[in-house]
C-alpha cells in the first residue's frame, strides 16, 4: 500500500514522507469528484506523548477537474497546508474528538486524508477563464437549457 505509514515503526524522531500523487491515486478511490491531476504531497509525523503523532500535511500540483461552465476538463492549482492529528487504537485511552485514529496495527491509511485536502482545496466554483471556455460546448449546452 504506497499511501500508508506504520506508525509504530516510528521512533522518538520526527519522519517525514514525500508521496506522488497522480491520477493512479484518484482512480483507487471509488467516491473521488477529482480523476486527474499531479501533485506531491510532503507529510510530516512528529511523535507526541502517549499514543499520539502530529501530522503536517502539505500537498502541492494541479489537478483537472471539468468546468463549471462548458463542463471541459481544466486543471486547477492546489497548494494546501493542515495539520492533523492522529492517535493510535488502543484499549485504555479514548481518542481525542478531533484526532484520525490509526488502525490497531499502527497503520494508517493517507489516501484518504490527503484527498480530502486536495478536495477541500478546490474551489466551489471553478471555470476556464473568460473567453477560454470550449465555444462548441457551450453552444450545445446552451440549445439544452429550456427557458
Ligand atoms: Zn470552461
Amino acid at each position: 500500500m504506497p499511501y500508508r505509514v506504520d506508525l509504530n515503526a516510528i521512533g522518538k524522531e520526527q519522519v517525514s514522507f514525500d508521496f506522488k500523487i497522480d491520477d493512479t491515486f484518484f482512480s483507487a478511490l471509488e467516491q473521488a469528484i477529482v480523476k486527474e491531476g499531479d501533485l506531491l504531497a510532503h507529510v510530516e509525523i512528529s511523535p507526541n506523548a502517549g499514543n499520539s503523532y502530529q501530522l503536517q500535511v502539505g500537498v502541492e500540483g494541479y489537478v483537472v477537474v471539468p468546468c463549471d461552465r462548458c463542463l471541459e476538463p481544466m486543471s486547477l492549482n492546489v497548494s494546501v497546508r493542515q495539520d492533523v492529528n492522529v492517535e493510535t487504537a488502543s484499549t485504555d485511552h479514548d481518542a481525542s474528538v478531533d484526532a484520525v485514529v490509526a488502525e490497531k496495527d499502527g497503520s494508517l491509511d493517507l489516501a484518504p486524508l490527503i484527498y480530502d485536502f486536495i478536495a477541500l482545496a478546490i474551489p466551489i466554483q471553478h471555470m476556464h477563464a473568460e473567453g477560454e471556455c470550449d465555444v462548441e460546448m457551450m453552444n450545445k449546452l446552451n440549445s439544452y437549457m429550456v427557458y
